[in-house]
C-alpha cells in the first residue's frame, strides 16, 4: 500500500490561492483555457524532446488532448499524453511559485477586483485558477518513458496543503481531475464546455476533443495551424481570435501581417499589433518577442531575435523551416537566417504601418498615441529604415494652434515654399511652451511652419535623423549663421550690445541683435553643436558631464524693455541686463538662478 505524504503549500502559493478563490472570481471560466494550455505545453515539450530522443514517443505517437465531463458527479477530466511529471517535478511545478510570471503577477495586483482579474488574463496565472471552481483537484501523472506503476497522484482542496501518493496509470501523460464545487457545478455541462473550448482553445496545435461519459467523442478544433492556411481562406474574425488565443488579450488587434516566404529560407510569419501596449512596455527586463516554431514544432516563447527592440510590442508567431530543430537562444543570436528573417519582417511591419497611415489615418493616429514613443527609438537602432521610420512619425505643428499630433514630415514638405530648404522644429517640455517660444516668433511672422516637439526623446531623435528626404532638420533654438542675418545696428546700439556682452561675459559667448524676435525681448541661442536643454537633461541624467553651456544672447532692440535699458547706466544697467537674461532663461523652460531676485526686479520695473 503506497504511503500518502502531505506537504504544505509555499506561502506565496497560499496567497495566490486565496486571491483566486476570494477575489478573482469574475472570470472563472478561464480555468479551462489554463488547463488546456498546460496540456498543450506538455505535448509541445514531449514533441520537442522527442526530436533528440526518439524513444520518448514509443507506440503512443498520436498526441492529443481529451476533455471528459461527468455531469452526475460534477466532474471534469482533462487528459493529455504529453511529457508528464515525476514526483519531484510535481512538487516543483505545482507546489511552489518559482516562476517569474506569477511573482510579477503578485507584484502587480492592485486590489481592484476587475483590474486584477484582467491581470490573470495577461499573466496566465495557470494551474491554480482551477480552484476558483473546484473544491478538490487531482493530478494523476506519469512521465514519458516510465512504467505503469511509476505514476504519482497529487491532490488538494486548495487550502493549506496537498497530498502526494505513488500510483498507477495506463498511459503516459497527465489527467487533471476537477471536482466542481456546488456553486460552479454547472460547468459540468458538455455544451457549456464546448463553447468555452471553442472560445479559448480553438487554436491549440493538437487534436482537442470532448465527450460526456458514455457518449461519443467529438473533435473541437481544426487540425491545421491557422498560419499555414492561405490568406484568402482566413477570415478577419479568425485572425483576431488567433491573436486573442496567443496573447491572452481581450481586444482585437489593430493590425496583422501574415506572409509565407518560399525559397531557400522558408518561413511563415503571422504578426500582430495589439490595441493597447502591454503594461510592461517600458520594462527592459520583460520577456518579449514572438513564438518560434520550426517546421510546425513549437520551439520557444519570447524569441527576441526576430524583431528590433523598437518593435517590441509586436506579438505573433514565426514558423521557420530551415533553422536547426535543436536551436537554442544562443544559436538564434548568431544564426544568419535569423538576421535575414528579422530584416524582412521588420520591413513588412513598417510597410503595414505606412499603409495604415495612408489608408486609415484615424486608426493610425491612435496607434501613434500608444506606440509613437517606442517607434521614435527606431532611427538610432535601425539605420537602414530610418527614412521609412521618419515618414511614420506624427508631430504637432505651428499650422495648428491645437496640440494635435497629426502632421507627418511629408505633410510638412508638401506645404513648404520652394525657396525653403530646411525643416524647422522647436523642442520644449509642453506644446504651449513650444508654440509660444521666442524662437518661433520670427518663423510665425514669416509664415514658416515649425514642428512642435515635446517628447523627452525628441531632440535626440531629430539630431540623430539630421535630415529627411534631403532637407536638413533644424532646431529653431540653435544658432544658424546663414539664418541669423544680422540687422543693421546703429552706433549707439552697438555700444549697448558691447556693454551687455561685457556684463554677461561669463554666461554667454556672444550678444547679438535679433532679426527674428517679434514680441519677446530676448532669448538664448545655442551653438549648433551643443545639446539643447532637453537633451542636456537626458545626457546629464545618464552621467555625462557636459560642462557649462555657452549660449548666444539674442536681444530684440525694437522691444520696449531694450529701449528702456538703453536709458540706464552703471549698476542699474547691469541689474536690468541680469533681468533680461533671466527672462530668456525662463522662456527657454529653465529657471533663474535666484527666482526671488527676479521677482523683486519685476516688481520694481513694473512700478
Ligand atoms: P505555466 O503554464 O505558466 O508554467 P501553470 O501554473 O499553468 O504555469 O503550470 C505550472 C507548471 O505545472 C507548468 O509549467 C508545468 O511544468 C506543470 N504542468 C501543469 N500542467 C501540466 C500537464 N498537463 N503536464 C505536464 N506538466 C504540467
Ligand atoms: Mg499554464
Amino acid at each position: 500500500m503506497a504511503r500518502t505524504k502531505t506537504k504544505a503549500f509555499q506561502t506565496e502559493t497560499k496567497q495566490l490561492l486565496k486571491l483566486m478563490i476570494h477575489s478573482l472570481y469574475s472570470n472563472k471560466e478561464i480555468f479551462m483555457r489554463e488547463l488546456v494550455s498546460n496540456a498543450s505545453d506538455a505535448l509541445d515539450k514531449l514533441r520537442f524532446n522527442s526530436l533528440s530522443d526518439e524513444g520518448l514517443l514509443g507506440d503512443d505517437t498520436d498526441l492529443s488532448i481529451q476533455v471528459s465531463v461527468a455531469p452526475k458527479d460534477n466532474k471534469i477530466i482533462i487528459s493529455d499524453n504529453g511529457i508528464g511529471m515525476n514526483e519531484d517535478e510535481l512538487v516543483e511545478n505545482i507546489g511552489t511559485i518559482a516562476r517569474s510570471g506569477t511573482a510579477s503577477f503578485l507584484g502587480n495586483l492592485t486590489g481592484d477586483k476587475q483590474k486584477d482579474s484582467n491581470l490573470i488574463g495577461q499573466f496566465g496565472v495557470g494551474f491554480y485558477s482551477v480552484f476558483m471552481v473546484a473544491d478538490k483537484v487531482e493530478v494523476l501523472t506519469r512521465p514519458a518513458k516510465s512504467k505503469k506503476d511509476e505514476a504519482t497522484l497529487w491532490s488538494s482542496t486548495g487550502e493549506e496543503s496537498y497530498k502526494l501518493k505513488s500510483s498507477e496509470k495506463e498511459t503516459r501523460g497527465t489527467d487533471i481531475i476537477i471536482y466542481l464545487n456546488d456553486e460552479n457545478k454547472d460547468f459540468a455541462d458538455k455544451s457549456r464546455l464546448k463553447f468555452l473550448l471553442e472560445k479559448y482553445s480553438q487554436y491549440i496545435n493538437f487534436p482537442l476533443s470532448l465527450n460526456e461519459e458514455g457518449e461519443e467523442v467529438e473533435r473541437v478544433n481544426e487540425s491545421e495551424a491557422l498560419w499555414l492556411k492561405p490568406k484568402n481562406e482566413i477570415s478577419d474574425e479568425e485572425y483576431s481570435d488567433f491573436y486573442k488565443f496567443i496573447s491572452y488579450d481581450q481586444n482585437d488587434p489593430i493590425l496583422w501581417v501574415h506572409n509565407k516566404v518560399e525559397g531557400n529560407n522558408e518561413y511563415t510569419n503571422l504578426l500582430y499589433i495589439p490595441k493597447n501596449p502591454p503594461f510592461d512596455l517600458w520594462n527592459r527586463e520583460s520577456p518579449r518577442g514572438v513564438k518560434l516554431y520550426i517546421q510546425r514544432v513549437f520551439i520557444m516563447d519570447d524569441a527576441t531575435n526576430f524583431l528590433p527592440l523598437y518593435l517590441r510590442f509586436v506579438r505573433g508567431i514565426i514558423d521557420a523551416s530551415d533553422l536547426p530543430l535543436n536551436v537554442s537562444r544562443e544559436i538564434l543570436q548568431e544564426h544568419h537566417l535569423v538576421e535575414t528573417i528579422k530584416k524582412s519582417i521588420t520591413k513588412r511591419v513598417l510597410d503595414a504601418l505606412a499603409n495604415m497611415k495612408d489608408k486609415s489615418f484615424d486608426s493610425y493616429k491612435s496607434f501613434w498615441k500608444e506606440y509613437g514613443l517606442v517607434l521614435k527609438e527606431g532611427p538610432a537602432e535601425d539605420f537602414e529604415n530610418r527614412e521609412l521610420l521618419a515618414s511614420l512619425m506624427l508631430f504637432a505643428s505651428s499650422i495648428n494652434p491645437e496640440n494635435d499630433l497629426s502632421q507627418t514630415l511629408d505633410d510638412y514638405l508638401s506645404r513648404m515654399p520652394e525657396s525653403q530648404d530646411k525643416i524647422y522644429y522647436c523642442v520644449a517640455d509642453t506644446f504651449e511652451a513650444a508654440i509660444n517660444s521666442p524662437h518661433v516668433e520670427g518663423h510665425k511672422a514669416n509664415n514658416t511652419e515649425v514642428l512642435m516637439l515635446t517628447d523627452r526623446i525628441d531632440e535626440w531623435l531629430m539630431s540623430s535623423l539630421m535630415e529627411y528626404k534631403g532637407k536638413e532638420l533644424v532646431n529653431v533654438a540653435k544658432d544658424d549663421i546663414a539664418e541669423t542675418s544680422k540687422p543693421k545696428v546703429s552706433e549707439k546700439d552697438e555700444d549697448v550690445l558691447a556693454k551687455i556682452k561685457k556684463h554677461l561675459s561669463d554666461k554667454v559667448s556672444d550678444v547679438i541683435a535679433s532679426s527674428r524676435l517679434v514680441n519677446s525681448a530676448s532669448c538664448l541661442l545655442l551653438p549648433k553643436n551643443e545639446p539643447g536643454a532637453q537633451l542636456r537633461k537626458i545626457l546629464e541624467a545618464a552621467g555625462q558631464n557636459l560642462g557649462e553651456s555657452n549660449p548666444i544672447f539674442e536681444v530684440n532692440l525694437k522691444h520696449k524693455l531694450l529701449k528702456r535699458l538703453a536709458t540706464l547706466k552703471g549698476k542699474q544697467f547691469n541689474a536690468f541686463v541680469d533681468f533680461l537674461y533671466d527672462y530668456a532663461v525662463i522662456a527657454e523652460g529653465g529657471s533663474p538662478k535666484d527666482p526671488a531676485k527676479y521677482l523683486r526686479q519685476l516688481d520694481k520695473y513694473l512700478s
